[in-house]
């Protein structure tokens, strides 16, 4: 087999007619090479999906105009690529009718496979979109239900890659695809489990869905079409003069994004640097840019690199027969906070408390303290930010406190990383 290419396309990448055709153009140019082809749901549809998710359990009455609302989006889209007679309408109507045909919830409903029911249509919808389009523009390509491909265990909302049984079906469904045509559609972001029930892998997940392809295809480069210029030194929505970063070693984007950076997801860089494939971020806005590439070249001179997670709560903890607090006790805690997905992103331990900061998911949290309360006294504190400094600089630091709490700091050579809480800012009444 030859040479092989991934792309992801995300959901900005395809949020209304025109930026479909811009796809097709950026697909059209890379042309006759061998590509298969990851795309996210269209714009904010997972995000709309979700709504629908949380009227299905809750306000069964919002259920249908949201999922009107949803078709609707869908529809102006298509109405403006297709001509009215293309079996597309069709298609996404099939699509739909499952979610129409959903019963009304039932006291045994698990809400996280429901989820996935709901959520994954995001993904099916969009890459029958696009197959059709290119196919409607010559771009020939084949479409692929990525359900029958990446396997999963039954952990709904976050599953876990069966590597093996996805490699054979890679193996036999996919490669044999490419003697026909040179390029095949496939959705990111969903898989399904032994019982066949789609699967999702986390919100974001069609960055690791497309590292998964290229692992298993041994493609020779994956490209993550974005809407930056690359991967920037922090988040521009919330810092002026950020610098894209030309190059960046597998474990400076390793540790980038398990930091929280949101620009490509965490588990997409391990898969690709294991079998040493680059990976490239470029902007679908400028396709002839260079972008950022993500390899194995060692460690350049980077500038400083901030990393914001929001949404974090620090649990203190405490025994309360006021012993110390000792291995077993750490051992007992970290076994509860594993069962019950609690991400845990920064921890401390003094002689009688012990302080985790972890991503804020406030059911899971009270799962814990349920738990914990009888033998712990426990104090919760939310809305805290997680902020990572790598390549720190004394003055970046010190700007990036100002008006701020700290809760926790720690530094490691490279790394700093605080949680922090805004100062609530008191403002003088005129005399
Ligand atoms: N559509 C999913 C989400 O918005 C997956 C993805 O875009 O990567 O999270």
């Amino acid at each position: 087999m030859s040479e092989i290419k991934v792309f992801k396309f995300g959901g900005a990448s395809i949020k209304d007619a025109n930026s479909i055709v811009n796809v097709a153009s950026i697909v059209k140019k890379y042309a006759p090479s061998l590509t298969l082809i990851v795309v996210s749901a269209l714009g904010k549809t997972t995000n709309a999906l979700e709504k629908l998710v949380d009227a299905y359990f809750n306000s069964p009455e919002n259920y249908t105009p949201l999922l009107k609302e949803i078709k609707q989006n869908h529809d102006n889209i298509i109405k403006g690529l297709f001509p009215s007679n293309h079996p597309i309408f069709s298609a996404l109507d099939k699509e739909w009718a499952d979610l129409e045909k959903i019963p009304s919830p039932s006291k045994t409903d698990n809400f996280d496979q429901i989820y996935d029911k709901i959520v994954s249509k995001g993904e099916m919808a969009s890459s029958l979109i696009l197959s059709n389009y290119l196919n409607q523009v010559d771009l020939h390509c084949h479409w692929t239900d990525a359900r029958e491909i990446i396997k999963t265990d039954s952990i709904f909302r976050e599953g876990s890659i069966q590597w093996n049984k996805t490699q054979e079906n890679i193996q036999r469904k996919i490669l044999p695809l490419f003697e026909t045509l040179p390029l095949i559609i496939t959705q990111g972001f969903i898989g399904s489990d032994n019982n066949k029930n789609t699967v999702t892998l986390g919100r974001e997940g069609s960055d690791f869905s497309a590292a998964i392809f290229s692992f298993c295809m041994d493609a020779i480069e994956m490209i993550i079409w974005k809407d930056v210029p690359g991967v920037l030194s922090a988040d521009p929505r919330l810092f002026e003069n950020c610098v894209k970063l030309d190059n960046l070693s597998y474990l400076e984007a390793v540790e980038m994004t398990y930091y929280g950076a949101t620009v490509i997801h965490p588990k997409t860089i391990k898969p690709l640097q294991n079998k040493n494939i680059p990976l490239r971020v470029k902007s679908f806005l400028d396709p002839e840019g260079e972008g950022t590439l993500i390899s194995s070249r060692p460690d350049l001179q980077y500038p400083p690199i901030v990393v914001v997670e929001k949404n974090q709560a620090q649990l203190s903890i405490s025994p309360k027969d006021f012993s110390f607090i000792v291995e077993h006790h750490l051992a007992y805690l970290f076994q509860l906070f594993a069962e019950h997905r609690l991400f845990v992103n920064m921890m401390r331990n003094t002689a009688v408390s012990f302080s985790v900061i972890v991503t804020n998911i406030p059911d899971r949290i009270q799962n814990v303290v349920k738990v914990l309360e009888k033998d712990f006294s426990i104090y919760i504190e939310e809305n805290l930010e997680l902020i990572t400094i790598r390549h720190y600089h004394p003055s970046i630091v010190e700007e990036l406190k100002n008006g701020k709490i700290i809760l926790l700091e720690e530094s490691i050579p490279k790394t700093i990383q605080m949680a922090v809480k805004d100062i609530p800012q008191l403002k003088r009444k005129p005399n």
